[in-house]
């Protein structure tokens, strides 16, 4: 009998579709190697009786012929989406106990396409962070280990990698702010992908900064990227900034021709001081690129250096502005101080159900947008965004494609870099560009380095040419031909 939890997400709607498989076999399956994956801390809710519900009513809608890509297949969603009753809290105290009284729009799409929920994801608080060790419910630990030495899964998709990674979910949700889809996925050996800015509705996704948030996908492979990306995406009127745009079909993109494709090599991102295995990728990434007959072209991206410094203003700014709502009045947590009043309630309450990082940010977010600093900070930061928007809209007059590794690192150990923030910040410095300028990217699984850990390459499309990304996802992919696999030292 073969393992259904190594299945791909194409091979299982197939499967599904001759009857060779149940929706029900494939959710037991997966029920089980969620239990087995405790060690991961992937998931902090699970909802078995749940997903053999909507497995039961998968392989009936298969019956009556109305099967589409995610049909019965077992998916693990972020935190960060709000799910009716079950629990959503962005893995923070502060929403203790929540449970929405409705559904994201990305997790509603899913259900309607008949997919299956195994429960809720870990990630970093609010996903703030690089390395899903600020979550409330612990650190994720990375499938893939160097040596018998744990490794950080990335931030803040870490539940989201680390289940579809380590064969607990088929595919997961997630959302990239700064880069929380794509540097997970690059540590974890995954395909993530982070759609155009507005091409899905932020409805029901806890916010972060609204600017740059975005869902996107983490799966097993590109193709299941393509058909996984294609049940969430599309115009929701429910979200203001999401776009009335007609939602291509992604997986036709796979065509894996890619000849006479002109791809961008920003010179800026040539980082002093990053790993020699790294550069090397990237080099191999060029050669495999050319090899499938495109051609290379160095662009330059002038305003990269200040991405991250932008980024973490913009970011707080929004985020102090957004966590703003969790006061203890209106839900999650209340912290009453004896004889005290509404004010010592609310500083109560924050000060216990925030984490260090989510202060720090909301306290850096409080700052910039200050009286006095506004103009100097927040304003001059907003000034930069369009200048690195503006970078990208150049470089893509030449080119179709850009491609640059996802990373300057590969996955750290725990606590290698949690003491310092700007060492973690600075994970973000190839992801945050692109979330800036809202373009479509993604990270595919290119190597490994010399421990045996992950490497991924990204690749950033212009904004509603999600397809180029994919294609050049699938060449890449195949070039790349990753096919190692974890120890399962968890199960
Ligand atoms: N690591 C970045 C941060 O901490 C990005 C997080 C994200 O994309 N949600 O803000």
């Amino acid at each position: 009998m073969t393992d259904l939890t190594k299945l791909t997400i194409a091979d299982a709607r197939d499967l599904l579709k001759k009857g060779d498989i149940t929706s029900r076999e494939l959710t037991e399956a997966h029920i089980e190697a969620v239990e087995a994956a405790d060690a991961l801390n992937a998931y902090i809710a699970k909802t078995p009786e749940m997903a053999l519900e909507m497995a039961d009513k998968a392989d009936a809608k298969i019956k009556a012929g109305e099967q589409t890509g995610m049909t019965g297949i077992p998916v693990g969603i972020k935190d960060l989406f709000a799910t009716k009753g079950v629990h959503t809290q962005a893995c923070s105290h502060i929403l203790d106990g929540f449970k929405p009284e409705y559904e994201s729009t990305v997790s509603q799409k899913l259900w309607d396409d008949g997919a299956v929920m195994l429960g809720k994801l870990n990630m970093d608080e609010f996903a703030m962070g690089s390395s899903n060790e600020t979550s409330f419910y612990g650190p994720v630990k990375n499938p893939w280990r160097r040596g018998d030495t744990d490794t950080v899964p990335g931030g803040s998709s870490g539940g989201s990698v680390a289940s579809v990674a380590g064969f607990a979910a088929m595919g997961a949700t997630a959302s990239d702010t700064g880069g929380s889809i794509r540097q997970p996925a690059s540590f974890t050996g995954t395909f993530g992908f982070k759609p155009t800015y507005g091409r899905c509705s932020r409805y029901g996704m806890v916010a972060f900064a609204s600017s740059l948030d975005q869902a996107g996908t983490i799966t097993r492979t590109v193709r299941d990227g393509a058909i996984m990306m294609e049940s969430i995406a599309g115009f929701d009127a429910k979200d203001s900034t999401s776009v009335d745009m007609p939602v291509p079909n992604f997986e036709a993109a796979l065509t894996g021709d890619i000849r006479g494709m002109k791809i961008g090599i920003p010179q800026e991102y040539h980082l002093a001081g990053m790993p020699g295995e790294i550069e090397a990728l990237w080099h191999q990434g060029i050669e495999w690129m050319k090899a499938a007959g495109a051609e290379i072209v160095d662009i330059n991206l002038p305003h990269t250096k200040y991405a991250l410094p932008t980024y973490y203003i913009v970011a707080p700014a929004e985020a102090s502005s957004n966590l703003a709502r969790y006061d203890g009045v209106r839900y999650g947590l209340r912290e009453t101080v004896q004889g005290g009043g509404l004010v010592d309630m609310y500083e109560a309450t924050r000060a216990a159900g925030f984490g260090d990082e989510v202060k720090r940010r909301i306290m850096i977010g409080t700052y910039v947008l200050s009286a006095g600093y506004y103009d100097a900070y927040y304003l001059k930061a907003q000034k930069v965004r369009q200048l690195i928007a503006n970078d990208f809209k150049r470089a893509f007059e030449k080119v179709d494609a850009i491609l640059t590794p996802t990373a300057p690192s590969a996955a750290f150990a725990p606590g290698e870099k949690s003491d310092d923030p700007i060492a973690m910040y600075l994970n973000d410095v190839f992801t945050v560009p692109a979330s800036l300028a809202g373009l479509p990217g993604s990270s595919v699984p290119a190597g490994l380095d010399a421990n045996g850990l992950p490497l991924g390459l990204q690749i950033l499309g212009k904004p509603w040419d999600e397809e180029t990304v994919f294609k050049v996802s699938g060449v890449m992919e195949e070039a790349a031909n990753f096919t190692a696999k974890p120890t399962e030292w968890w199960r």
